[in-house]
């Protein structure tokens, strides 16, 4: 048996075996990792705060083949202000459901684990929780190598021009010069200010990531278009921001 002391994102957490917990821990190097924690009421009391979903938190870990409990743990920021709105609180249901499909997928990977740092820390502060969900999860895309050609054509990687199409099919844009015979479910039109926008989203410093100005009208076209990227290049329909189409007025009162 070993001991390990690591900070971790806490990206779910539920109830096992009547008394304990088992928590989705996502770590600088281990990855995502799955953690008992055991329902000793001295540690219970002591760790609750910093196993809340969402929670950042240092834990000391002790490991034996493979299986992680908690020992002890200590909440570093607790991101309170997700639980507090809606809004935060899908947008950060939808972010931890596509970081986790990814990072259960992967290879641990450290730049995984900052990219979530700064979204986790951007949904709790930002004015758009819900487009900041989107954009981070279309730059994780990118990261693991799904990533659509934004800058030339993605089938003689010469200049692109307005109007810009992109084919969701070949997963990029295409020139003017192209032959363009596909249906228009497989393309859709990016306006220049998108495009731009798309291009930052893709290549600057996560630092940088969220730092941008962007039209209601280019907001509402860069979601498309993430959604659409994430849903087709994962296979896979996400629909925890759907809770916020129905407006769900009952809840904010
Ligand atoms: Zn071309």
């Amino acid at each position: 048996m070993s001991t390990i002391t690591t900070k971790a994102f806490v990206m779910n957490s539920f109830p096992w075996k009547e008394r304990h917990r088992l928590l989705h821990l996502l770590t600088p190097d281990l990855g995502l990792i799955t953690v008992l924690a055991p329902a000793s009421e001295r540690l219970k009391s002591e760790i609750r705060g910093a196993t809340q979903l969402f929670s950042l938190s240092e834990f000391v870990l002790t490991e034996k083949q493979s299986r992680y409990s908690v020992r002890s743990a200590s909440v570093i920021e607790s991101f309170i202000a997700i639980s507090e709105d809606l809004d935060r609180l899908a947008a950060a249901s939808h972010a931890v459901e596509v970081f986790t499909d990814v990072a259960r997928h992967d290879e641990p990977n450290r730049t995984i684990y900052e990219l979530w740092a700064y979204t986790i820390y951007e949904i709790s502060v930002s004015k758009s929780p819900v487009f900041v969900a989107r954009m981070a999860s279309l730059r994780l895309m990118v990261e693991i190598g799904l990533t659509p050609c934004l800058d030339s054509c993605v089938r003689c990687h010469g200049l692109v021009s307005e109007p810009f199409r992109f084919s969701f099919s070949e997963g990029g844009l295409l020139c003017s010069r192209e032959e363009f015979r596909q249906t228009q479910a497989e393309w859709m039109i990016l306006s220049p200010s998108t495009l731009a926008l798309l291009r930052h989203i893709a290549t600057v410093s996560f630092a940088r990531l969220f730092r941008f100005y962007a039209s209601p009208e280019v907001l509402s076209e860069a979601s498309d278009f993430a959604d659409r990227w994430l849903e087709e290049r994962m296979e896979k329909r996400y629909n925890r921001l759907a809770i916020l189409e129905h407006n769900p007025t009952f809840l904010l009162s």
